[in-house]
């Protein structure tokens, strides 16, 4: 029988969009034995001109010091996909190995989007995990793929002792009110099938097995009544 084997799940707050009082966060799990995994990595520290509807807060490498961790401590990174409010200190994790979906990663090398975290994620292979969909990566820790905001954007599923079952659907599903099954598509959205594909996905999921919580990628307001670094869900 499989033990599942994560102890802690931080949230950070890394920066917001403050037009639209988005939150940009990023997570971190621990496991018991001891293994430091993040989820995405936030802001870059210098933010370029098509991002200026951001603003930097405390960053990732600052936040994890306030727990006694450096970059170094962190082993692996799963990166969600590339975008710049996702990705954007990746390369700051020198001792990491970065788990991603093959079909972002690919897709990444030649779309323009992804072109200014490029120096964060375009890392040497042997650090780069490919992975192709869903992947229960340790017990108690799925990757859930989930294109349509990016082809191969990827959620998370995890098992936490005392707080049960959480979902990070990250940009699959931004804000609580879009986790509906006739979510409308949105016409500015070439791969809008693919995205309701996703939500349907997850939906199915949160249907099939008991899902604690779903903390959804950028909703202020759900944000606003979670527990955050330091403190944590175990
Ligand atoms: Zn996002």
């Amino acid at each position: 029988m499989s033990h599942n084997t994560i102890n802690r799940l931080y949230l950070i707050q890394v920066g917001s969009m403050p037009e639209y009082q988005i939150p940009i966060v990023c997570y971190l799990l621990q496991t018991h034995d001891g293994q430091n995994i993040l989820i995405d990595s936030g802001l870059p520290q210098m933010i370029p001109e098509e991002g200026s509807d951001f603003e930097n807060g405390q960053d990732v490498i600052e936040q994890l010091a306030l727990i006694g961790l450096k970059p170094d401590d962190i082993h692996t990174v799963i990166s969600t996909h590339y975008d710049l409010d996702h990705a954007g200190r990746h390369a700051a994790f020198t001792n990491a190995r970065y788990i991603v979906q093959r079909t972002h990663h690919l897709d990444a090398a030649t779309n323009p989007r992804f072109a200014a975290t490029r120096p964060q994620w375009d890392q040497p292979i042997e650090r780069i995990r490919l992975i192709d969909g869903d992947l229960e990566l340790l017990p108690g820790l799925e990757l859930i793929e989930t294109s349509g905001h990016v082809p191969g954007h990827q959620s998370v599923l995890v098992r936490l002792p005392k707080s049960g079952t959480i979902l990070l659907p990250i940009d699959a599903v931004p804000f609580a009110a879009g986790f509906t099954p006739d979510q409308q598509d949105d016409p500015n959205n070439p791969d809008a099938a693919a995205t309701r594909a996703s939500i349907l996905k997850l939906l199915d999921r949160v249907q099939q097995e008991r899902i604690e919580l779903v903390i959804f990628g950028h909703d202020n307001e759900q944000w606003a009544g979670l527990k955050k670094l330091p403190h944590y869900y175990d």
